[in-house]
C-alpha cells in the first residue's frame, strides 16, 4: 500500500494550537516508529472564509476525498458570528461530512483512572469505562423530508421534522457497529424507540436482519432510547457498543462524554464507506469547539485531537497496536499527575500548558519503547 496520506484542517481558535502537538507526534512516528505519513495541510472554517470568502473551496473539498484520511482541529468563533448561514465556519464541517457521505460516528467515552473523581458520578460507576456509541450521522430527523414552519389555515404554524430511515441506511450503519463490536468487547447494543415510533420497527428488525445474516457471533440486544439514557448513568459498564439513529446519538453522546470528564479529553471519528484501498472516508476530530475564550494562551488541553489521531491509527490505518501505544502514553502522564488547566479540580494546582502536555506525551511515548 502507498504511503498513507492526511490532510490536515487545523481550522480556527484553539484548533491549530491542539493540532500542532498532534503534527509532533505524527513526526514522531515517522523518526521512531518507521511510519511515513504523506501529510498536506488546508484551510477551514473561519481561517478558510477569510482567504477565500468560503469556509471550504472546492480544491480543499477535492483533497479530502481524495487523502485516507482527514485530521480537523475545530472551525468558528466570535468574529463569525454575525455571517450569513450559508458561509458559517460550521458550513464547511458540514459539507465535508455531507460530501464525504461519513454516516457514522464514533464517540467512545473513555474514562482514565486518574481523571475518575472528574466525573459527575460516583468513582466506581466510571473507572475504567471504556463505551462506544455509534451514531448514524447522515440521515433520520436532521435531514428528513418534509421539514420547515408552516402556516396554517387556522391562523396557527407548524413545525415539522421527519424522522426517516431506509433500509440501507440503517444496515451500514449497524455493520459498523458490529465490525467495531468484533475489534473490542464483541456486544452491540441497538437503541431506538420501537415502541412508539415506525422508523423505530424498522430499525430493530434491520439491525436484527444484519445480526442474524451477518455477524451471528457477537451477542446483540436491543433496548428503547429513554431506558438507555437511564442506564448510561445508572451502570454503563454494561454496554460495549451502542448503535443508534442521528437524533437520540447526539442526545446519548453528549450524555456518554459527560462520564468521563473534561470536554479536552474526547475524540470522535466519522467514517463513510470504505474507498478503492479498502480504507474508509474517514474524518477524525476533537468534540470540542475552538474556544475562543482560551485561545492563544496555551492552556488548551491538546489531549482529545491526539486521541483523534489514535482513532486514525485505529481505524484508517488498522494498526490497534500503536494506537494502544498512543493511548497508554496519555493515560501515563495523566496517572503521573500532568494536568492542562480544564483539568484541574476545585482544589486547583498548577497546570502546565498545551506544548508541555505535548512533552510530556512525547516523553511517554519514548518510553514505550
Ligand atoms: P467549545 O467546545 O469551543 O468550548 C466550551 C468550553 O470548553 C470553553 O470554556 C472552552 O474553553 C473549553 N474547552 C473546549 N475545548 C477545550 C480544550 N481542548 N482544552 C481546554 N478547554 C477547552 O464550545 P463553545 O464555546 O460553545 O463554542 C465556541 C465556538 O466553537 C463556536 O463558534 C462554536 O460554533 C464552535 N464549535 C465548533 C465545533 C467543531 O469545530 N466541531 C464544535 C463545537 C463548537
Amino acid at each position: 500500500m502507498n504511503t498513507p496520506s492526511l490532510l490536515i484542517l487545523a481550522g480556527d481558535g484553539i484548533g491549530p494550537e491542539v493540532m500542532g502537538e498532534v503534527k509532533r507526534i505524527i513526526t514522531w512516528y515517522g523518526d521512531k516508529r518507521d511510519m511515513e505519513f504523506d501529510v498536506s495541510e488546508d484551510l477551514v472554517g473561519g481561517a478558510a472564509y477569510d482567504a477565500h470568502g468560503t469556509p471550504l473551496t472546492d480544491e480543499t473539498m477535492a483533497k479530502a476525498q481524495e487523502v485516507d484520511a482527514v485530521l480537523l482541529g475545530a472551525v468558528g468563533g466570535p468574529a463569525y458570528d454575525d455571517l450569513d448561514f450559508s458561509v458559517k465556519p460550521e458550513r464547511g464541517l458540514l459539507r465535508l461530512r455531507k460530501e464525504m457521505d461519513l454516516f457514522s460516528n464514533l464517540r467512545p467515552a473513555q474514562c482514565f483512572d486518574a481523571l475518575a473523581d472528574f466525573s459527575s458520578l460516583k468513582q466506581d460507576i466510571v473507572a475504567g469505562l471504556d463505551i462506544m456509541i455509534v451514531r448514524e450521522l447522515t440521515s433520520g430527523s436532521y435531514f428528513g423530508e418534509p421539514r420547515g414552519i408552516f402556516d396554517l389555515p387556522n391562523g396557527e404554524r407548524e413545525g415539522i421534522n421527519t424522522q426517516r430511515y431506509t433500509t440501507s441506511e440503517i444496515r451500514r450503519v449497524a455493520r459498523s457497529a458490529f465490525e467495531l463490536a468484533r475489534k473490542r468487547g464483541n456486544k452491540v447494543c441497538s437503541m431506538e424507540k420501537a415502541n412508539v415510533m415506525e422508523s423505530g420497527i424498522l430499525w430493530r428488525e434491520e439491525v436484527t436482519w444484519v445480526h442474524e445474516n451477518e455477524y451471528p457471533d457477537v451477542e446483540l440486544s436491543h433496548m428503547y432510547a429513554d431506558n438507555g439514557a437511564m442506564q448510561l448513568v445508572r451502570w454503563p459498564k454494561q454496554f460495549d457498543v451502542i448503535v443508534t439513529d442521528n437524533l437520540f446519538g447526539d442526545i446519548l453522546s453528549d450524555c456518554a462524554a459527560m462520564l468521563t470528564g473534561s470536554l479536552g479529553m474526547l475524540p470522535s471519528a466519522s467514517l463513510g464507506l470504505p474507498m478503492e484501498n479498502g480504507r474508509p472516508k474517514a474524518m477524525y476530530e476533537p468534540v470540542h469547539g475552538s474556544a475562543p475564550d482560551i485561545t492563544g494562551q496555551g492552556k488548551a488541553n491538546p489531549i482529545a485531537c491526539i486521541l483523534s489521531f489514535a482513532m486514525a491509527l485505529r481505524y484508517s490505518f488498522n494498526d490497534g497496536a500503536e494506537a494502544d501505544r498512543l493511548e497508554k502514553a496519555v493515560e501515563k502522564v495523566l496517572a503521573d499527575g500532568a494536568r492542562t488547566a480544564d483539568l484541574l479540580g476545585p482544589e486547583g494546582g498548577s497546570p502546565i500548558s498545551t506544548t508541555e502536555m505535548g512533552d510530556a506525551i512525547l516523553a511517554a511515548l519514548d518510553a514505550s519503547l
